[in-house]
């Protein structure tokens, strides 16, 4: 894991897909990547949000990113969360007591099932995400 700190004027500290695209497309940095970013300006407005293959046909230049926001709370949870939404390239959610896919995060969501971590394996690696 590699970290870089970007110096960005007080108009692109907020997620929005076009700041999102101009951040992404101006400075390359190995993916998947993880913003953090001050707020939102996406309505609805979500803490966080993964952009997958799936959900970024429109939007190619931010596929495999995940941006968190300031309000996050459980941020480790939701850190591990939003990035497994992008190495399995799915937002689907799990219902069982305890899964980190959960829809609400919270401390006690850590767990993925076997067929989740094969899934994440798999895609994370097809995708070229995983080594
Ligand atoms: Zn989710």
């Amino acid at each position: 894991m590699e970290f870089f700190v970007l110096a960005v004027p007080a108009t692109h500290l907020d997620f929005s897909t076009p700041i999102a695209r101009e951040l992404a497309s101006a400075y390359s940095v190995p993916k998947p990547a993880v913003y953090l970013v001050r707020d939102t300006k996406s309505r609805p407005a979500f803490d966080s949000e993964a952009i997958g293959r799936g959900n970024s046909g429109t939007r190619p230049e931010i596929a495999d990113t995940v941006w968190i926001t300031a309000a996050t709370r459980d941020s480790g949870i939701v850190f591990a969360h939003e990035l497994a939404h992008v190495l399995m390239d799915s937002g689907e959610h799990a219902q069982e007591e305890g899964n980190l896919m959960r829809d609400e995060t919270s401390p006690g969501n850590k767990r993925l099932s076997a067929a989740q971590c094969e899934r994440l394996l798999d895609k994370g690696k097809a995708n070229g995400l995983l080594r």
